[in-house]
């Protein structure tokens, strides 16, 4: 364990001075080696390279996310532009990369096992991806087209935010309020009160706004401030997004150009799963039929509502507005009541209870251990064989420390390299803590999540492969959230939540009827839903597939794709494009926004191999899911590992029924 009651703020400039000089002292010995460049002196040089770096950044950033403080705020705001000039540098280096370049050209003659081969398939690509080896004047035009691309993701995010904050919707006479709840009338107060406003408001928040659509009644008020949020980043002026979105698409797809690929989605798929833009567009399409079908029967349902209220023909202001009414009726639940079964301890015990049925953990609490929180707990994680796994953290309350949302992260990365090394992996949750008689409770969403973090703790945890760069999480994009999504369906399970899921103070299991509750209102309103999502992932995909754009208009592209697929007329896109901030407000998500599906249809399908073996734990199956997924990092292209795991490439199939989308008895044709 790092030991984290030793360390100071004060010691983390220092610390990372000498990591980076022994980095670059490492590589320079690779680069500078005089000896013919082999698969050992070069990328096992590579691979041994910055350990103390490694153990420095591990131990900065999981602090800067989970406890941090103004001294390390200023530290990470230093240090984060020289670790990336430190990449870079590596990156260009044109003799480094010559060496990288002269193994991959014969690595068929170089008699590599299948790890080690991945592992120079992965130096090379990633030096590629970043231009190595292409001439100079491509590598400069690349580099500046970096740096704009950058300004202008920084830039959307900021027109975004400036028009969220510009508008408010006031809320003046008793009738504005009509339909909202107590707790949104609260909400409306408070968001007054934060701006130095009198009286009430509703903000752009999704957090605001999508309650309040859902509530309100007035159908003049929810149009106003439903134009006002799609709108964000299309309102002329400074802060209109559309030419930066222009700008944005048109130097993506010339960096693709210089970087050999034929579109920008062509570049930014071909590390991941799909692979190609089509593969992706195949799912999407596969999904977009049957949505929209359950969408238009979804619309009418809705209709009959709004015919009573004479509201005219449904518009995208009154969906939500009459969906939530039906989901009143059919699932309403309340919190108060599920809550007290969902107690953290038991959660923590439901997480453990599955992970050892399936791949034989135990964990050992171990409070000797350092930490660097009080708040965070530590268990030791042992094997079958009773050989140590590695060593898990959880860190589960909110803070003003710590940053909003759930994560996992690590450490220490498992690896067999070199004597070896054992995972050191933490969960990071933000739930509220308990006080007095009444134990930390969480509400079945938090449940899940817990769940869903556990997953990837997984993944980091039984991680067993030679080389770390290929360790546990390394995985693309689209195939990192498969172990994470797929161990949430365990918690779902009737079996796990009638022995876990227990009231606090009786310890009378969960009813049944609130089971049945929770786990039907999944599929509710999944037409809708998946829709909004398809076509926001569609448009994605379309925009990075253009091979050049030097003039676009954004809003007519956008136009004319969504008419293309049919999109219906009282739903939008979940994000519209100018203030699409997973695509443009940085790289994240760009070209690859239909990630989120993705991932689902491997949960969806590998869940359904246990369905299938007739036993939620069935061992066999769960020993192929613990040596070609949760063990296996980055060993194989995820289409091998997941066909290794499950007989056959993955099918949407179990999706659409996981969505209540698949074809039932009421739909004809097809
Ligand atoms: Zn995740």
């Amino acid at each position: 364990m790092p030991p984290f009651g030793a360390i100071e703020a004060a010691d983390f400039l220092p610390a990372f001075a000498a990591a980076l000089a022994a980095d670059r002292a490492d590589i320079e010995a690779v680069r500078d080696n005089p000896a013919e460049p082999s698969f050992e002196n070069t990328i096992l040089g590579l691979e041994r390279s910055g350990a103390a770096l490694d153990r420095v950044c591990n131990v900065f950033f999981n602090l800067t996310g989970a406890d941090t403080n103004d001294a390390l705020r200023a530290i990470e705001r230093e240090i984060a532009p020289v670790l990336s000039r430190h990449g870079s540098a590596m990156y260009l280096d044109d003799a480094l990369f010559a060496r990288i370049d002269g193994l991959a050209r014969r690595i068929d003659e170089l008699g590599l096992d299948a790890e080690s081969r991945r592992l120079l398939e992965r130096y090379h690509r990633m030096f590629r991806r970043q231009g190595a080896g292409l001439p100079d004047e491509v590598r400069t035009r690349l580099a500046s087209i970096g740096e704009r691309l950058a300004v202008l993701g920084t830039r959307f995010t900021q027109n975004v935010l400036a028009d969220e904050q510009d508008f408010v919707l006031p809320l003046e006479s008793e009738a504005d309020f009509a339909g909202l709840p107590d707790d949104l009338r609260a909400a409306a107060r408070q968001a007054a009160q934060d701006r130095g406003l009198p009286g009430h408001v509703i903000t752009l928040a999704r957090s605001s706004i999508e309650p309040f659509l859902q509530y309100a009644a007035r159908r003049d008020l929810r149009h106003r401030a439903f134009q006002a949020w799609t709108s964000r980043g299309e309102r002329g002026g400074a802060t209109d997004n559309r030419e930066v979105v222009a700008e944005t698409v048109k130097l993506r797809a010339e960096r693709a150009r210089l970087l050999g690929y034929p579109t920008f989605a062509h570049y930014r798929l071909d590390d991941t799963m799909a692979k190609t833009p089509e593969a992706a567009q195949e799912l999407l399409r596969a999904v977009w039929g049957p949505a929209r079908d359950l969408a238009r029967r979804e619309a009418e349902a809705l209709q009959r509502l709004a015919d009573r209220d004479a509201a005219g023909p449904l518009a995208p202001w009154d969906w939500r507005h009459y969906a939530e009414q039906v989901r009143h009726e059919r699932f309403s639940i309340d919190a108060a009541a599920v809550k007290p079964y969902f107690a953290l301890s038991g959660m923590i015990e439901a997480a453990f209870s599955c992970a050892s049925r399936l791949f034989g953990l135990s964990f050992t609490e171990r409070p000797d251990l350092p930490r660097y929180h009080p708040d965070v707990r530590a268990w030791e994680v042992t094997g079958p064989d009773g050989g140590l796994v590695g060593i898990f953290l959880g860190d589960y309350f909110a803070r003003p420390s710590k940053r909003s949302g759930a994560w996992m992260s690590s450490f220490r990365r498992q690896r067999r390299l070199d004597g070896g090394a054992r995972p050191i992996v933490v969960n990071v949750m933000n739930f509220a803590e308990g006080s007095g008689d009444v134990p930390t409770l969480l509400s079945f969403d938090d449940a899940r999540t817990l769940f869903h973090e556990f997953g990837h703790a997984l993944h980091g945890l039984l991680s067993d492969v030679t080389y770390p760069a290929l360790a546990g999480t390394s995985v693309p994009r689209d195939f990192v959230e498969f172990p994470s999504q797929l161990f949430e369906h365990w918690l779902e399970q009737p079996e796990i939540l009638s022995r876990f899921a227990r009231h606090y103070q009786t310890g009378a299991p969960i009813p049944d009827d609130i089971v049945e509750r929770l786990l039907s209102s999944r599929k509710f309103n999944q037409g809708f839903a998946t829709v909004e999502y398809v076509s926001s992932a569609l448009v994605d995909l379309e925009f990075h597939l253009l091979p050049s754009a030097d003039t676009i208009d954004v809003a007519a592209f956008e136009r004319r794709t969504l008419e293309s697929i049919g999109m219906p007329e009282a739903i939008t896109m979940r994000h519209r494009t100018p203030h699409f901030q997973h695509v443009f407000g940085g790289d994240g998500y760009s070209a690859a926004y239909y990630s989120y599906m993705w991932s689902e249809v491997l949960d969806a399908d590998g869940f359904a191999a246990f369905e299938e073996a007739g036993d939620i734990f069935d061992p066999e199956v769960a020993e192929r899911l613990r040596r070609f997924v949760y063990a296996a990092g980055d060993l194989r292209d995820p289409k091998d590992a997941y066909t290794a795991f499950r007989g056959r490439l993955p099918s949407p199939e179990a999706l659409l029924r996981q969505r209540g989308l698949a074809p039932t008895q009421s739909q004809s044709g097809l």
